[in-house]
């Protein structure tokens, strides 16, 4: 192999020994590290739910939101390295053993979407010709992969640079969001759309999204995301 295969959680080359399984997925020392998103979660976003939260965590139900349903496959503090280098050290082959346990965890609730296509949200043209890929278009790929859900890629895109989420509080994150999105047809005729994201916070994005999506025909919205973030 020209490229030895790395785990996708901390990044060593699987040896020989971790190749016992058919399809290797993580090196043994990162086999139990990972930490999924608990069956209590909220029915709108997939935030693990704190035991005296019912169906909707504080965020949803503060806040309205564009998208009928989301959810994310880990607690970000249990991924955030492998996502750090998803995103900025080009090992977007990780993708594949995402969108396995996407599959795994998450199928059977995907499947009762009934949507027609992965949307991944979209990264600014020169932003990504930079950094030579978009993350979240590698993930759709991985989850398209298992859940032959077709990505469509060239459907949104992004029309504004916008500063880094992460610098950001709620309010500033919708503004800072504002006309960034532009979808590519006048007319959708997909009715169910599921936007593709590496990390789910605030939930800015999607809605932004799927506020274009909905004035362009679509129906329903929904999200997947890699990893959600807990306190927001
Ligand atoms: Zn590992
Ligand atoms: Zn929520």
């Amino acid at each position: 192999m020209l490229y030895p295969r790395r785990c996708p959680v901390c990044d060593c080359v699987l040896t020989e020994t971790s190749f016992k399984e058919i399809v290797p997925r993580v090196c043994p020392e990162c086999e139990n590290k990972l930490v999924y998103v608990g069956k209590n979660h909220c029915f709108k976003c997939g935030k693990t739910l704190k035991s005296d939260q019912e169906e909707l965590c504080y965020d949803c139900k503060n806040r309205e939101h564009f998208f009928e349903q989301g959810y994310a496959l880990f607690e970000y503090a249990s991924i955030n390295a492998s996502i750090y280098r998803f995103k900025y050290k080009g090992r977007c082959e990780y993708a594949d053993f995402y969108g396995k346990e996407m599959e795994e965890h998450l199928g059977t609730l995907i499947r009762e979407w009934n949507a027609q296509a992965l949307v991944p949200v979209p990264m600014h043209r020169r932003k990504e010709r930079i950094r030579g890929y978009n993350q979240a278009r590698c993930l759709a790929e991985g989850i398209a992969k298992y859940t032959k859900i077709p990505v469509y890629h060239s459907l949104v895109e992004r029309t504004r640079k916008t500063t880094p989420m992460k610098e950001l509080d709620v309010r500033e994150r919708q503004n800072n969001l504002k006309r960034a999105f532009h979808i590519m047809q006048d007319d959708v005729k997909l009715k169910k759309i599921v936007i593709v994201d590496d990390i789910y916070t605030t939930g800015s994005t999607v809605d932004a999204i799927a506020k274009e999506l909905k004035n362009a025909g679509v129906q329903e919205v929904f999200f997947l995301a890699l990893a959600i973030g807990t306190g927001l």
